[in-house]
């Protein structure tokens, strides 16, 4: 077990490199190796979890909450999110009208925060915590500025945002797919685009999450895991024996990960002594 202070990514359990053994899933666009999908999947069939909620993006970079019951539904929902969708603020409707139960939310840092806090210290206003079974966070550097960014793109580029296509993340470098090619931007260019909360957040796996997930460059293709807690690490074991992913030893990677979270560490600070 990794210590939470010497770790920079909260309390570790267990690491794994994980890919989905589905070709449907790994072909849909994903931007690692599927195991979330694939996890989410069995756990749907298994009947852990009668839904999964999570964000679609439905028009160029815009989004949506929507409610994931069927690995049709699931496999829908997949793809980097690179602008945050309120959900948290929509997901209480999303169960009560779905008649949710037991539900796996699929989120960002700052928003798993919100529901482990909520369901681990519930407050008097809030009453689906106790709905909530797992917290699935995506490793995030940050949002864009949805308005800000669209206009970037829009001035500097001559893309619409209803044209975006997909957003990908390949090293350094971001991917904007559109209808005449793809543009390539290099990522410390446009952190400017970011929305102003992320560029002083300091999460950047999701240390209230029962899994992290995400991608480390030297193993594309992959997605590393981190299980924080016991239950999460059954889930993944499960779905590891009942042949829904491939599963393999995720400690040698676990260096990449604190890259990611020291660096966003790093820019919150300097952020922080430029606004205060
Ligand atoms: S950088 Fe932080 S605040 Fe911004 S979307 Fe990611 S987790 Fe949320």
């Amino acid at each position: 077990m990794i210590n939470v202070a010497d770790s920079f990514v909260g309390h570790v359990l267990n690491i794994y490199l994980a890919k989905a053994t589905d070709g449907e899933v790994l072909n849909t666009k994903v931007a690692s190796g599927g195991a979330v999908t694939a996890i989410l999947n069995y756990a749907l069939d298994e009947g852990l979890i009668d839904g999964v909620v999570t964000a679609k993006r439905t028009n160029g970079l815009e989004g949506n909450a929507v409610v994931a019951r069927s690995r049709k539904e699931l496999l829908a929902t997949v793809g980097n999110k690179w602008s945050i969708v309120p959900f948290a603020s929509r997901i209480k409707t999303k169960i009560e009208e779905n008649n949710l139960n037991q539900v796996a939310v699929v989120c960002l840092p700052c928003q798993a925060q919100f529901f482990g806090q909520m369901r681990d210290f519930p407050m008097l206003e809030t009453d689906f915590g106790e709905r909530i079974e797992y917290i699935i966070s995506l490793f995030c550097m940050g949002t864009f500025a949805f308005e800000t960014f669209i206009n970037y793109l829009h001035m500097n580029h001559g893309i619409k945002g209803r044209d975006v296509r997909d957003i990908v993340l390949r090293g350094d470098v971001i991917e904007v797919h559109h209808p005449r090619g793809v543009l390539r931007l290099s990522i410390r260019e446009i952190y400017r685009y970011l929305q102003v909360g992320c560029l002083v957040c300091t999460d950047y796996t999701g240390s209230w999450s029962d899994i992290s997930a995400g991608v480390v460059e030297t193993k594309p293709g992959w997605t590393i895991l981190i299980a924080r807690n016991k239950k999460a690490d059954e889930l993944i074991k499960n779905a590891k024996k009942r042949g829904y992913i491939e599963v393999r030893d995720g400690y040698p990677f676990i260096g990449d990960v604190i890259t990611g979270a020291r660096e966003k560490l790093a820019r919150s600070q300097k952020n922080m002594m430029c606004l205060f």
